[in-house]
């Protein structure tokens, strides 16, 4: 009793040091005893889950190395002050999504990053990678923002994500969006559409902004509380707004296009052409403006209609000023995000990604001697490159048969009195008709490589 009350006391304190600027959080903490659950919006991934996650990964991957692209790894916190001066501090993410928290022992305000473009650039600044080397970049990982969870939103997700830094042509734009186009037709998602737009240049940005404060202003009286909000901090924002009231409104507003700079117009006719050349289809959204303020010239989105509301699978565009805004040397930049998450639900059920790894082989054993054979056998397939389960905790060869079979593996590989005494193992086809043969290693590996019997 006493144990649990001290036990109880110092999570109780534990919990209190983490939230001490949050009390109410720190009260529903659950007392010892009762189940703990995850945190709302954060998922664990059970090993089919992890393994079709990790299979994703992999083939992303390595369609991105096949364009030269490079893995980064970044921590997963960064300095508050990293996103509010590039992703803006009135964007949604940096208003009310961000997990910030006072780091206690030296008073730093650190932040879970929402993203990932923010710290590839630091980590290429810091650590000088562009000095006359353009970078063609990738990363993968946790998210983090505090959002309303639902199918296909959660407050830990996870992207990987794409970032060339210093190149300024619409060829890399291009480079991008068929990396994506060959990703989606890889894995057989075919009715994902592409929606483009251009912002322009920070002046042609600065026009538009004009235009369209003193349009919403004259039409005060028909925006909602958000767009009120919106219209003397972040007025592009409120072309995004998914309220049908203010559809016509937002339809007929002053529009970025009719205005764009006469080089990124060049760069957006440029971007059009090679995706022409490439047969890649995309309509121009002129309302397409993202959530981030470091944004010009191109941005994108990759949609689906199969996911609701939640749609958006892959988004990108330019950042030719971040580089700079960070104090970098000025190094125009291109890049993009895919949600992982959205991506496995719109891949549930399909073949493209295996829900369970199948073992080649299954080991089945009897008796202390034949532990040891069945554990060195089963290491030397493994060194010949085939995935190898062998069975732990003992029961008669017929039940050990019995979790062989459940396992998916194509074959049992049995080692008793009689394979030791050989030095030989048994090989058992599960998948198809066959006997069970005596064979030396190297023939067994044959087998499972796929050499008949
Ligand atoms: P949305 O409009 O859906 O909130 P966003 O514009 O905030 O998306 P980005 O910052 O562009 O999203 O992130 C790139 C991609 O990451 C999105 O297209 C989406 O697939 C995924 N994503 C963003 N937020 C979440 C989230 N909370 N949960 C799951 N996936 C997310
Ligand atoms: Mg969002």
């Amino acid at each position: 009793m006493r144990r649990q009350a001290i036990l109880t006391g110092f999570v109780q304190l534990a919990c209190n040091r983490v939230h001490r600027s949050c009390p109410a959080r720190a009260r529903t903490f659950s007392p010892m005893g009762s189940t703990l659950q995850a945190v709302r919006g954060m998922n664990d991934l059970l090993p089919a889950q992890a393994l079709r996650y990790r299979r994703l990964v992999a083939h992303i991957a390595s369609v991105l190395a096949s364009y030269g692209y490079h893995e980064l790894r970044t921590p997963v916190l960064e300095r508050t002050e990293l996103f509010v001066r590039t992703i803006g501090e009135v964007t949604d993410i940096v208003e009310k999504e961000m997990y910030t928290f006072r780091d206690e022992l030296n008073g730093e305000s650190l932040t879970l990053r929402p993203e990932g473009t923010a710290a590839c650039v630091r980590a290429v600044l810091e650590h000088n990678l562009l000095y006359g080397n353009p970078q063609r970049l990738w990363y993968e990982g946790p998210m983090f923002r505090h959002e309303r969870p639902q199918k296909g939103r959660y407050r830990q997700f996870h992207q990987i994500g794409a970032e060339a830094i210093g190149f300024g042509g619409p060829d890399v734009d291009a480079e991008q969006i068929l990396i994506c186009a060959r990703l989606w037709r890889s894995l057989g998602l075919s009715q994902v559409r592409l929606e483009l737009n251009s912002l322009g240049d920070p002046a042609a940005r600065a026009r538009h902004r004009e235009l369209l404060v003193a349009y919403f202003e004259r039409h005060h009286d028909q925006l909602d509380e958000d767009g009120r909000r919106r219209l003397h901090t972040n007025p592009l924002r409120i072309l995004d707004t998914k309220n049908p009231a203010l559809q016509d409104l937002v339809e007929a507003a002053p529009r970025l296009a009719d205005m764009l700079d006469t080089e990124s117009a060049a760069h957006f006719d440029g971007l059009r052409e090679r995706l022409a050349d490439a047969g890649i289809e995309f309509t121009v959204n002129p309302r397409l403006v993202r959530g981030l303020d470091y944004y010009n010239r191109t941005v994108f989105e990759w949609i689906s209609d199969d996911l609701g509301a939640q749609g958006t699978i892959c988004a990108g565009g330019r950042y030719d000023g971040l580089v700079e805004q960070l104090g970098g040397r000025a190094a125009a930049a291109c890049g993009f995000a895919i949600g992982l998450e959205r991506i496995l639900l719109l891949l549930e059920g399909k073949p493209a990604l295996a829900d369970v790894q199948t073992p080649a082989a299954y080991v089945v054993h009897h008796g202390e001697e034949a532990a040891r054979v069945a554990a060195a056998a089963a290491e030397r397939l493994r060194d010949l490159g085939h995935a190898v389960i062998v069975h732990g905790g003992g029961g008669k060869f017929a039940s050990q048969m019995k979790r062989a079979d459940a396992s998916g593996a194509r074959f049992a590989v049995i080692v008793g009195e009689s394979e030791v005494a050989a030095g030989k193992l048994g090989l058992k086809p599960l998948r198809e008709p066959g006997e069970q043969q005596l064979l030396a290693l190297d023939a067994v590996a044959r087998r499972l490589a796929g050499d008949p019997a």
